[in-house]
């Protein structure tokens, strides 16, 4: 029994190995923010005016109003003005970077210096980046957990047997799929679960259960990489 799991294993691992190793490089590790950047104040002199005035919106010296170079280490959560939490409405998030996508727009820097020009492109990718992994509740579940000084685990060995077999079990389904109703049926369920598993992993964040937030975190990954099977199969049905 033992070395039919086993090989089971290897088999789910083989199945997988293209879809988790595409998911893998938008997962790679996200830059954590240092201590510095918790504080109110700005730690570094305005390059325009010298002064350590308070930064609005992290970002625009208040003394003189020039955009400040970017802050890459910057917490995410902080930046978009969020509790460090996973539970958040998205709906304020979007608000939230709307709001800082405005105030850092290229227009609005199109007859300013050169070195604000520079500024406003880097903090709009930076926001860009921000607003990407807190909103989609995988990648902010990741952050989190590395904001704790807890790495996300490399393998599977999170999960338990039944789980990669049942895994397995839906690898071939969508392998076996003729049509692209058969897939959408697929994905309506995979949807459905990753809900729930987001909701789980707001209670095991809460209640400080990481082990458990891990586990959930990688059964996410092998689902995200479902739907990227599958929605590859439909790209291939439809161009068939
Ligand atoms: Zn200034």
């Amino acid at each position: 029994m033992r070395g039919v799991i086993n090989g089971l294993k290897s088999t789910v691992k083989a199945t997988n190995y293209t879809p988790l190793a595409k998911n893998a490089a938008q997962f790679k590790q996200i830059q954590l923010p240092k201590a510095r950047q918790f504080s109110v104040e700005s730690s570094t002199a305005c390059w325009n005016c010298q002064k350590k005035s308070e930064l609005k919106q992290n970002m625009i010296c208040s003394d003189c109003g020039h955009l400040q170079d970017v802050n890459s280490g910057i917490n995410y959560f902080k930046l978009l003005s969020f509790p460090i939490q996973f539970s958040l409405e998205p709906q304020k998030l979007t608000k939230s970077f709307r709001q800082l996508q405005t105030i850092v727009h290229p227009d609005k820097y199109s007859n300013k210096t050169s070195r604000e020009q520079t500024n406003s492109a880097d903090w709009s990718s930076l926001i860009n980046r921000a607003y990407k992994t807190l909103s989609t509740p995988m990648e902010r579940g990741q952050y989190l957990l590395q904001l704790k000084g807890e790495p996300m685990p490399q393998d599977n060995s999170a999960l338990n047997k039944e789980f990669l077999m049942a895994m397995m079990e839906r690898n071939e389904e969508v392998e076996d799929a003729k049509d692209t109703q058969t897939l959408e049926d697929l994905n309506v369920q995979l949807i459905k679960e990753l809900e729930d598993m987001a909701q789980k992993l707001n209670i095991l964040f809460e209640s400080k259960d990481l082990p458990g937030v891990k586990e959930t975190l990688v059964a996410m990954k092998y689902l995200l990489s479902i739907q990227n099977s599958i929605k590859q199969k439909q790209q291939s049905l439809l161009g068939s």
